[in-house]
């Protein structure tokens, strides 16, 4: 079969034939039709310090994927050939700590797809049962980038929405989604920020009430004005830029809540005393997806209408031409880019 490999410690991605894999015992074999591409191929890529430090080449990359199941391991049940499913992309151990009490999304012996193991940029991905879910009815280009779509769905319905006031900083992919998952979860305000005048325009697009430039605008005036003096009472972080992280901080309002998934690359300093402490604000950091309450509510959102992802889907590629998928993402201009496979 066709795949996107990384072959070896130093930057680059090689499109070649490697064997098919065959389900072991509790697993399904998928025929994978889309793939999202993100960030984090990116860095395997470019072979950065993160994948230095993780990867063990040679894999097939790539980690968010729907596609068709086309046979069955040993010893699974409640599947069948021919559905069409989507994964969660991390492999959890089940008896460490986290996963015992409910929390394995942040399981510490987790195994990612595409970065500890083999991944889904191929015709043909192995994956363990309990890591599926089926699409039913969602299209799969939809399902190809539940993952990054359930960290959106994980960083806004985590706060209280209802009724909320809003401020998504930075509307790369993650962020746009949460736009559209807050203004589908009743915030009543969502206020998007960006330094790029494409990605404000998708973020309207996915419903923003009102979008700011922070190249151009004073941010956090414009969102303390926007909300009756107030600030923010939920603000998601999707950024990781130090600038953008003290600008959350300053819009939540007093005792508000900051969710932080925005990576940042190095240390950021922060005035914890005046930031955090006196505000009474309280902090979440986001990581995956949780397993599985935010499949599950993504399915509703998806199925009953109330959330459509595919304007920020802005490139569609084949297989063979991910050197094109990474120099959209490169552009810094790009939505989501996705990969069709079959
Ligand atoms: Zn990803
Ligand atoms: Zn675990």
């Amino acid at each position: 079969m066709q795949a996107i490999v990384k072959e070896k410690r130093a930057p680059g991605l090689t499109v070649k034939s490697v064997p098919k894999p065959t389900p072991g015992p509790g697993e399904v074999l998928i025929a994978v039709r889309h793939a999202g591409v993100c960030g984090t191929d990116l860095h395997i890529a470019d072979w950065d310090e993160w994948a230095q430090g993780r990867l063990k080449p040679p894999l097939v990359i790539g980690h968010e994927f729907a596609g068709e199941i086309q046979g069955l391991g040993e010893g699974v049940s409640g599947l069948r050939v021919g559905q069409l499913v989507t994964a969660e992309g991390h492999i959890v151990c089940g008896h460490c700590l986290q996963c015992r009490t409910g929390n394995s999304h942040i399981c510490k012996n987790t195994r990612i797809i595409g970065v500890d193991r083999d991944g889904a940029f191929a015709e043909y991905i192995t994956m363990p049962t309990s890591n599926v879910l089926t699409l039913s009815g969602i299209p799969t280009e939809v399902g190809a980038i539940m993952d990054p779509m359930g960290n959106a769905f994980h960083t806004v319905l985590t706060a209280e929405i209802p009724g909320s006031t809003v401020f998504i900083v930075g509307c790369g992919p993650i962020g746009c989604f949460a736009v559209g998952i807050a203004r589908a979860a009743g915030a009543t305000k969502v206020i998007a920020s960006d330094v790029n005048p494409k990605r404000l325009a998708l973020a309207e697009r996915m419903g923003a009430h009102l979008t700011i430039n922070a190249a151009q605008e004073d941010v956090v005036k414009t969102v303390v004005g926007e909300t009756g003096g107030e600030g923010a009472d939920v603000v998601c972080e999707m950024s990781g830029a130090a600038a953008a992280l003290h600008q959350a901080f300053a819009a939540v309002r007093m005792g508000g809540r900051v969710q932080l998934l925005g990576i940042p690359k190095d240390d950021v300093p922060l005035n914890l005393a005046n930031e955090i402490i006196f505000k009474g604000i309280t902090v979440y950091g986001v990581i995956g997806r949780k397993m599985y309450e935010t499949w599950h509510q993504m399915r509703r959102f998806l199925s009953g209408g109330q959330f459509d992802p595919r304007p920020v889907i802005t490139h569609k590629f084949p297989l063979a031409q991910i050197d094109d998928a990474l120099a959209a993402i490169r552009s810094g201009d790009a939505g989501k880019v996705i990969l069709e496979i079959a």
